[in-house]
């Protein structure tokens, strides 16, 4: 227990634990995470119901919190990228986007990337270190304390490949799920893979019903080769099949994402291919314009561009979504969170 110092890391039942072994009623638990959780206060110091004993205790095994709020950026469009420093001062971003009625959240599963996407930014520096449980469900409640949102949707699609991380994403999930704290349904939480076979199959074991989501971006071999280096590792005839046992498997239904480059991944035959493996997985499609990223020389196509590609879809009769990817006026979009200040 005492090397997790993160507290909203720890599962109800391993807090009730704690509790116990303290000598303290179990109870408490569930008013730790009433004060977490349904009133998103991190301050031991506001627990007034906790004896003055056990929040100094509290202060001194789980303080300082370790997610501090290092930058944030608002863009014309309303997302908003709050940049974070961890305890061992490397930094993470985490998006906030809202829409209507809805708080999404965009959460980062690791701090860098090791997959190195050759159009997205959180790969450029390489890979530092996986995030804990705390520091993924942190991100949640952050947000919250920093804007007064409470988030109504998560999605896992920030800093990292989740699956790549999959024991802290598991029990973060989970924490995230529970009712006697934030309660966030399974299926308003999605989490997008670059393609990890194995973590995939562990996904669709979870027994949560939450949502997957496959950054696609190729439909062929090389190009998905050439664009995302993971494929050379899982490569998409075997990642397609992983998918496609998934779907059967669980009966949930998955979203391909596809961000489109202008003369990369944006010709008819593109449209033809992601429309035949849309078709084979059931899923709908998120098309979403390439964003700028510093150091790229990649091209973001027109507003006519994306959407014959669109209407080339839709005629096959593949639903589709056009994601204009928000906030990048701020580098808050997708594939632009680099992970500096
Ligand atoms: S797209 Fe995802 S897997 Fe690829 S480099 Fe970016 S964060 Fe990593």
């Amino acid at each position: 227990m005492s090397s997790n110092k993160d507290i909203s890391g720890l599962t109800l039942e391993e807090l009730r634990a704690y509790f116990e072994n303290i000598g303290e009623p179990g109870f408490r638990a569930e008013q730790a995470y009433l004060w977490l959780f349904k009133r998103g206060e991190l301050d031991f110091e506001r627990w007034t119901d906790f004896p003055r004993a056990l929040r100094d205790r509290l202060s001194e095994l789980f303080g300082p919190r370790r997610l501090d709020l290092y930058g944030r950026l608002k863009s014309k469009d309303g997302t908003e990228k709050l940049v974070f420093k961890l305890h061992d001062g490397v930094i993470i971003e985490t998006v906030l986007i809202p829409t209507g009625e809805r708080a999404t959240v965009c959460l980062s599963s690791q701090a860098g990337c090791k997959f190195r996407c050759v159009f997205c930014a959180s790969g450029l520096d390489g890979f530092k270190h996986d995030l804990t449980a705390g520091e993924i469900v942190g991100q949640v409640l952050a947000v919250r304390g920093a804007t007064g949102l409470i988030p109504t949707n998560i999605v896992v699609m920030g800093m990292g490949e989740p699956l790549d991380n999959f024991y802290n994403l598991e029990k973060a999930l989970r924490i995230l799920n529970d009712r006697r704290g934030l309660g966030l349904a399974a299926r308003r939480m999605t989490v997008s893979t670059a393609g990890h076979i194995p973590g995939i199959e562990r996904f669709a074991k979870l027994g949560l019903q939450v949502n997957l989501s496959l950054s696609l971006h190729a439909v062929t071999e090389k190009l998905r080769s050439d664009l995302m280096p993971i494929n050379r590792k899982y490569p998409l005839k075997d990642l397609l099949a992983a998918c496609e046992r998934f779907v059967q498997g669980g009966g949930r239904k998955m979203t391909c994402e596809y961000i489109l480059i202008r003369g990369v991944n944006d010709s008819a035959a593109d449209a033809e291919g992601l429309a035949e493996i849309s078709k084979k997985l059931w899923a709908k499609v998120n098309l979403i314009s390439y964003s700028p990223v510093l150091g790229l020389s990649y091209q973001t196509p027109t507003r006519g561009e994306v959407e014959a590609f669109k209407r080339r879809l839709e005629t096959r009769g593949i639903p589709v979504t056009l994601r204009r990817s928000q906030g990048a006026d701020i580098l808050a979009a997708c594939g632009q969170l680099a992970g500096r200040v």
